[in-house]
C-alpha cells in the first residue's frame, strides 16, 4: 500500500491499549489491542504501572500495522486518547516515581475536603467547573504529598495516562485541554492551568505541561520510539483528548445540539456546548472538549444497563436480555404506576450520594415480572433525564438529536422509552469503535485531511453509513407515551428526597 496516508488513534483504557488505523475517508483499515491488568494493593486503591501502558502500546501499534498490511511509513499522524484523571508522576529525568493512581481510585475523600476548604467550594466550581471528587487528579497529588513525602520530593512532572505514551513516543511533556480540565487544576474559561487553584494547593506550576487543542501537533515520534514501535521517526503526534471527549468526536457529538448517550453498565450523558457552562452546585462535570474552542457537560448514572444486568443475574438468571425485554413489551407504558430507582451502587448524577439505594415503589398484586422489567428500563431513562434537566438548568441549548451507543441500545424498546422520556430524537451512534477512532480523526484534522473536526466527523459518518448500507436507526418520541411519562417523572423526582432519610438510616444500620 505505497503512498497510503493513514491516521492512527491510540487509546490507553483501564483494560487495554488499543491502536486503530483509519484511511482518508474515515474507514477503519486495521486495529489491535493489548490487555492491561489493574492492581488494587489496598481496598479503594486502583493503580497501573505506566511501563505496562508503553509495552501495550508497542504491541498494539505493531499489530495494527500488520493488520492493515502497511509499514509505519503509511501513518501520516497519530492522535492519543485514554482513561482520564489518572496521576502519572515523573522525576526530573522522566523516570516514573510511583505507580499511576487511576480515575477509579477512591482513597482521596479527605483530600477532596481539603481542596474544598483551601480553594473554597464555590470558587473551585466557578473556576474549574467541577466539585472535588476522589476520581480527579488534584486530590491524588495532595494524597502523595501527605502520605509519601519522599516520593513527592522527587516529583517534577505531572502527566495523565495517554500523555505518558506521548512522552515515550516523542520525549515531549504535553497534554490536551480536554484531559487537562479533568485534573480540576484548570481554569475552564481560560482553557489553561489555573494559577489560583495551583497556588491554593501549593502545586508548582512548572510541574504541569503545556496544553494543546485536540488536533494540534505536540511532538514527533523519536528515533528510539520508531525503533520500538515500527512507526516512522518524525511522524507528528497530535494532542488528542481524554476518552470521553475523543469518544464524542468518534460518534459526531462535536456540535452544540447533538448529545451522546452511552447506555453501558453505567450511563454517560455528554453534551457539547459553545460556551463554558457550569452547573452552580457542581452536580455535572464541565470540561473542555477535544474540539478547539468548545466545551462539554457530562453526567453519569452509575447503574444504567448495569441495573438490567443485576436484575437478570438476580431474578432471572436463565433468561436472556432479549427474552426479558420482549416480556417487558407486554407491560403498558408507565408500568401501571410502578417506579424503579436505579441507585444500586449509590449515585453520581444528579445526587452525588454513595448511600443512595435502589427501590421499586408502587408495587401492587397486579404487577407481573413484565412490569418489574419495564419499570427498570423506565427508571434508568428517568435517571438519565435528571442529567439532561440539570444540563438545561445550566444553560444547555435545546437538543436536536441524541446519539446512543452501549449494550442497552441493542434493545429497541429501551430506545423507544428513552426517546419518549427524554423528548428528543434518538439516533444510532455512527460507529462503535470508541475513543481510539475519535483520536484518529483528530490526528487527521491536525494533518490537514479535513479542515476541522466537524467536517471530519461528517466524512466519517458518511464512510460508516456506506459500510452499513446507510441504515441508521432513528427513534422519535411518541406523544402518547410522553403524556404518560411526564407526570410519572414528577413522581420519580420526588422519590429520592422522600427516601433519603431512610437511605441514610439504613447505611448506619
Ligand atoms: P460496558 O459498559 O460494561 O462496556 P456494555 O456497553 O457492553 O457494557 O453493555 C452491557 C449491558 O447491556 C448489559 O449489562 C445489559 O444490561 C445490556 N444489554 C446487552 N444486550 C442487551 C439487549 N439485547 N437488550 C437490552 N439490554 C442489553
Amino acid at each position: 500500500m505505497a503512498g497510503e496516508r493513514l491516521f492512527m488513534g491510540i487509546d490507553v483504557s483501564t483494560t487495554a491499549v488499543k491502536a486503530l488505523l483509519i484511511d482518508g475517508s474515515g474507514a477503519v483499515v486495521g486495529q489491535a489491542s493489548a490487555p492491561l491488568t489493574l492492581s488494587t494493593p489496598l481496598p479503594l486503591w486502583a493503580e497501573q504501572h505506566p511501563a505496562d501502558w508503553w509495552a501495550g502500546a508497542v504491541t498494539s501499534i505493531r499489530s495494527a500495522l500488520t493488520a492493515a498490511n502497511v509499514s509505519g511509513d503509511a501513518v501520516a499522524a497519530i492522535g492519543l486518547t485514554g482513561q482520564m484523571h489518572g496521576l502519572v508522576a515523573l522525576d526530573a529525568h522522566g523516570q516514573v516515581v510511583r505507580p499511576a493512581i487511576l480515575w477509579n481510585d477512591q482513597r482521596t475523600a479527605k483530600q477532596c475536603d481539603e481542596i474544598r476548604q483551601r480553594v473554597g467550594r464555590e470558587r473551585l466550581i466557578q473556576i474549574t467547573g467541577n466539585d472535588a471528587l476522589p476520581g480527579f487528579t488534584a486530590p491524588k497529588i495532595l494524597w502523595v504529598a501527605e502520605h509519601e513525602p519522599e516520593v513527592y520530593a522527587r516529583m517534577r512532572h505531572i502527566l495523565l495516562p495517554k500523555d505518558y505514551l506521548r512522552f515515550r513516543l516523542t520525549g515531549a511533556y504535553a497534554m490536551d485541554k480536554a484531559d487537562g480540565s479533568g485534573t480540576i487544576l484548570f481554569d475552564l474559561r481560560a482553557r489553561d492551568w489555573s494559577p489560583d487553584v495551583l497556588a491554593a494547593l501549593d502545586i508548582p506550576a512548572e510541574w504541569l505541561p503545556p496544553t494543546y487543542e485536540g488536533p494540534a501537533i505536540t511532538g514527533m515520534v523519536s528515533e528510539m520510539a520508531a525503533g520500538e514501535t515500527g512507526l516512522r521517526a518524525g511522524t507528528p503526534v497530535m494532542a488528542g483528548g481524554g476518552d470521553q471527549a475523543a469518544q464524542a468526536v468518534g460518534v459526531g457529538a462535536t456540535r452544540s445540539g447533538i448529545a451522546a448517550l452511552t447506555l453501558g453498565t453505567s450511563g454517560v450523558v455528554f453534551a457539547t456546548t459553545d460556551a463554558p457552562l457550569i452547573e452552580p452546585e457542581g452536580r455535572l462535570h464541565a470540561f473542555c472538549h477535544a474540539v478547539p474552542g468548545r466545551w462539554h457537560l457530562m453526567g453519569v448514572t452509575l447503574s444504567a444497563a448495569g441495573s438490567l444486568q443485576w436484575y437478570r443475574d438476580t431474578l432471572a438468571p436463565s433468561d436472556s436480555f432479549e427474552t426479558l425485554v420482549a416480556e417487558a413489551e407486554q407491560a403498558p407504558t408507565g408500568s401501571d404506576g410502578l417506579l424503579f430507582l436505579p441507585y444500586l451502587m449509590g449515585e453520581r448524577t444528579p445526587y452525588p450520594d454513595p448511600q443512595a439505594r435502589g427501590a421499586w415503589v408502587g408495587l401492587t398484586a397486579r404487577h407481573t415480572r413484565a412490569h418489574l422489567t419495564r419499570a427498570v428500563l423506565e427508571g434508568v431513562a428517568f435517571s438519565l433525564k435528571d442529567t439532561f434537566e440539570l444540563m438545561r438548568g445550566a444553560g444547555l441549548a435545546s437538543l436536536s438529536e441524541t446519539r446512543v451507543s452501549g449494550g442497552g441500545a441493542r434493545s429497541m424498546l429501551w430506545r423507544r422509552i428513552l426517546a419518549s422520556v427524554l423528548g428528543v430524537e434518538l439516533a444510532s451512534a455512527p460507529t462503535t469503535e470508541g475513543a481510539a477512532y475519535g483520536a484518529a480523526l483528530l490526528a487527521g484534522v491536525g494533518a490537514g485531511a479535513w479542515p476541522d473536526v466537524d467536517t471530519a466527523t461528517q466524512a466519517a459518518q458518511a464512510a460508516q453509513e456506506a459500510i452499513g448500507g446507510g441504515v441508521f436507526l432513528s427513534v422519535q418520541p411518541d406523544p402518547a407515551d410522553e403524556a404518560v411519562y411526564t407526570p410519572l417523572y414528577t413522581q420519580y423526582r420526588a422519590l429520592y428526597l422522600a427516601l433519603k432519610p431512610t437511605f441514610d438510616a439504613l447505611a448506619v444500620l
